[in-house]
């Protein structure tokens, strides 16, 4: 008899993940078919598993979805941190504090700096609020379970890596 092959769908869930991909992460298919490949190219994973096997990986798909939904609001926040910038900075930057309990990649914070350079440029308090929070959250991010999984010295070294880039772009 043949045994029933399952499969599911592992995203690279990160700011660059695409739309499509987020909403599969963690879908689980009788079929490997049914996972066509990504539209924007992202990197992904199809793994597939048996009958016995079931229950532990819908139990990661709860914990997929969620992590693909958290994805999305922190994007929504960041977006709309970033375009209030310069109007009402007291909201904008709760706005970004909120986004960075999700997550903070730094080639965002990047793109924030770009795209309100007018608004930085003269406003140096507000620079240093904004290189204080994400200097912080950016600290926290890699004490968080996933990137306990880095060997310590590497944790170290991207984070610091990460926070002379911030004081570098916020200066
Ligand atoms: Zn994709």
């Amino acid at each position: 008899m043949l045994r029933k092959k399952y499969y599911q769908f592992y995203a690279n869930v990160n700011y660059r993940s695409c739309p499509e991909c987020l909403a599969l992460h963690g879908k689980i298919s009788h079929s490997e078919n049914s996972f066509a490949s990504c539209p924007e190219d992202c990197h992904f994973t199809v793994v597939s598993f048996t009958r016995k096997e079931l229950p532990f990986h819908k139990e990661q798909q709860r914990e997929m979805r969620n992590a693909a939904q958290n994805e999305l609001k922190r994007r929504k926040l960041f977006e709309q941190g970033i375009s209030l910038l310069g109007e009402d900075n007291e909201q904008a930057i709760s706005l970004l504090a909120e986004s960075t309990r999700y997550d903070l990649y730094i080639p965002e914070v990047e793109r924030l700096v770009e795209q309100k350079s007018e608004v930085l440029r003269n406003d140096k308090p507000l620079r240093e609020r904004l290189l204080k929070l994400f200097v912080q959250a950016y600290s926290d991010k890699f004490g968080w379970r996933r990137y306990e999984r880095l060997p310590e010295l590497m944790r170290i070294a991207r984070e610091q890596e990460g926070i002379s880039r911030l004081r570098e772009i916020l200066a």
